[in-house]
């Protein structure tokens, strides 16, 4: 039988990668997307055309109701997977924490940290040998501005990831006797559209400077450290943060 992933936010960016990439080390996969019906049909057109399985779920990974149903389909389609990556993030809109919008804070946690909390949930139920899974693999996708704190920025989307820093820490142990690894990465500047969606084209170019490696890192390269962590190869690696920043 083979190997199943399921990647949330996989339309796009880095969750696309990280399908792709997957699709290529053996797996089915399984992809949420939120609006974006369009790039999610192509990713899993992609994945077919490799010679695997592939589907894609709508959901607002916010939404406890989303989230139970994908993992119900994900049931019904392969099975409890082998390995679930939480990619799924927004940055919100750029602003000081002077100038924060309320509605727009509530809705990055929600996405950013309720969503992974939600998705860890029923990923546990599924893959803990406690709940009667065969254990697995969870990679939550983390960010480095949880360390950098992202001053005159968003300060607001830097401490949704420090809480995903936190959650990848307290359930690893929760877990490590129940079969399941969590980890996570961090990435730093990555090449994809989450910067000109919050408003910000010119961020890549003004901030590649300021990267030892000077210059953007891409999807790929973030997911080939996510495809690693999650794999056997990785089998003593639980409760790390893996930093993908170009020594950013
Ligand atoms: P992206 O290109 O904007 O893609 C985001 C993906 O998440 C899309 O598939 C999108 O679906 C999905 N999504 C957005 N809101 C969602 C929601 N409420 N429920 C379910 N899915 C949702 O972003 P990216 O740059 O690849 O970022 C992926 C992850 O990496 C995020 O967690 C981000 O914080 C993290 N990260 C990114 C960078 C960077 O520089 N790019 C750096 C550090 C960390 P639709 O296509 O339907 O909109």
């Amino acid at each position: 039988m083979a190997k199943t992933l399921l990647v949330t936010g996989g339309s796009r960016g880095i969750g696309a990668a990280v399908a792709r990439h997957a699709a290529a080390d053996g797996y089915d996969v399984a992809l949420t997307y939120a609006d974006d019906s369009a790039a999610a049909r192509s990713v899993v057109d992609e994945i077919e055309a490799a010679g695997r399985r592939a589907v894609a779920l709508r959901a607002d990974v916010a939404r406890e109701a989303d989230v139970v149903a994908v993992f119900a389909a994900l049931d019904d389609f392969f099975g409890a997977p082998d390995a679930v990556v939480l990619n799924a993030g927004i940055t919100g809109s750029f602003a000081r924490v002077d100038e924060l919008d309320i509605a727009m804070l509530e809705r990055v946690l929600a996405v950013n940290v309720t969503g992974a909390f939600l998705c860890a949930r029923e990923a546990v139920r599924r893959m803990s040998t406690a709940h009667g899974g065969r254990g697995g693999a969870i990679a939550f996708v983390s960010s480095r501005a949880a360390s950098l704190g992202s001053p005159g920025e968003y300060v607001h989307y830097a401490a949704s990831k420090g809480a995903v820093n936190t959650l990848t820490i307290g359930l690893a142990k929760e877990v490590a006797r129940e079969g399941v690894r969590v980890n996570a990465i961090a990435p730093g500047l990555i090449a994809t559209e989450i910067h000109a969606r919050a408003g910000r084209p010119e961020r890549l170019g003004r901030i590649a400077a300021a990267v030892p490696m000077e210059r953007a890192g891409t999807a790929d390269e973030v997911a080939a450290a996510i495809l690693w962590i999650v794999s056997p190869a990785a089998s003593y690696v639980t409760g790390a943060i893996l930093d993908v920043g170009g020594g950013r």
